[in-house]
């Protein structure tokens, strides 16, 4: 730390990605990626768009966004393309988080809550999940500030039901609820159908999982537009240009390739389901995940013995060195092959 970093930056533990190995072929198990290739219309999208590098990206993203905005169902002025999911959610704290509205979350659920929470200062409300890991939903109900609720959850899989969802909503209309479907593609029920009803809501999605574009960075928020306006003040006081221009390009290429989309989460689904069944006939417990993950423990071996195990045999999988969550380990959802390899290690445990 330099002697120039301010104090109220000094104390700010960042959020820790997953390790993105060089060197050894590991079998990457462990950041929720697609294990399918982008679109081939993506990449050829964004081989063209290389040739006009010189000049700025359209700040509006206005093709990629009237995309998104038919395929889910609303109006341009209802979505707001972003750097990664991630950045829509920054945008959320910082648009509708202060002192008289903290955010609430999850004492289990995404890691970077809690880093924006300490970014912008703000002492956050952490409501612990139930004892088998789902939703507290009439806490959450019932508790003043911004919430924000992965849905699918991570790292557990597990998804709250839209009447719940649209129950906390319901409750306080004055309250802003951000429902973050990064994995919503692969199970669970989105909540984009309530925009018209719910003023307060912002739903958040991803490129990243079942679009398979985690390396282009891009995601997006939709919500009413009084909501998306204040979200746009925040994006233009800080990174006007947030999509360059072969990210925008193999954007719209994804989203002129619906059906690659579809068929790919098809695909991750049943291997999901395959994976699940194998594993608890050798006696590993999880979840019921509809994610493309699988959180799960086995009744002997710790989580990190486990991952040892696996590292060793080139495979990588998610420890979270945190209470309550140290008998398990997280595993992205490969292909098929790559989890009978997954499983033959899981079977050499000793
Ligand atoms: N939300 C959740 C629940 C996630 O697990 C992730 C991925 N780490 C994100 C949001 C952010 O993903 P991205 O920035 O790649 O869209």
């Amino acid at each position: 730390m330099s002697k120039f970093l301010v104090n109220s930056r000094k104390s700010l533990v960042p959020y820790t990605p997953g390790e993105q190995p060089r060197g050894m072929q590991y079998i990457k198990l462990n950041t929720n990626e697609s294990p399918f290739a982008p679109s081939k219309k993506a990449q050829a999208e964004a081989k063209k768009a290389v040739k006009r590098l010189e000049l700025y990206p359209d700040p509006t993203c206005r093709e990629l966004t009237e995309k998104i905005a038919k395929s889910i169902g609303v109006d341009f002025e209802n979505v707001l393309v972003t750097n990664g999911s991630d950045e829509i959610l920054q945008f959320c704290f910082a648009a509708f988080c202060d002192s008289q509205n903290p955010p609430v979350f999850a004492d289990i659920t995404y890691g970077f809550y809690s880093v924006f929470a300490d970014l912008y200062n703000l002492t956050p409300t952490v409501i612990p999940l139930n004892a088998d890991f789902s939703l507290p939903v009439d806490k959450f109900a019932y508790t003043k500030g911004t919430l924000f609720i992965a849905n699918p959850n991570a790292p557990t899989g597990l998804a709250v039901s839209l009447s719940d969802i649209e129950k906390i909503l319901l409750q306080d209309p004055e309250r802003i609820v951000v429902i973050d479907e990064a994995y919503i593609d692969f199970g669970g029920q989105s909540a984009v159908s309530l925009i018209p009803k719910c003023d307060n809501l912002i739903v958040t999605q991803t490129f990243s999982k079942s679009r398979s574009m985690a390396g282009a960075r891009l995601g997006f928020g939709t919500a009413n537009k009084e909501l998306i306006a204040d979200l746009n003040t925040i994006k233009y006081s800080t990174n006007p240009y947030n999509i360059n221009r072969m990210t925008m390009a193999a954007g719209i290429g994804v989203m002129n390739d619906e059906k690659y989309t579809a068929k790919n989460c098809k695909e991750i689904i049943a291997i999901r389901e395959f994976t699940k069944q194998k594993l608890k006939q050798l006696g590993w417990q999880m979840t019921d995940s509809v994610s493309n993950f699988l959180f799960i423990k086995h009744p002997t071996f710790s989580g990190q013995s486990v991952y040892n195990h696996l590292k060793k045999r080139g495979i990588l999988v998610r420890y979270f060195d945190k209470d309550k969550l140290r008998d398990y380990v997280r595993v992205t959802v490969g292909t098929r092959l790559q989890m009978q390899t997954l499983i033959r290690a899981l079977e050499e445990l000793k």
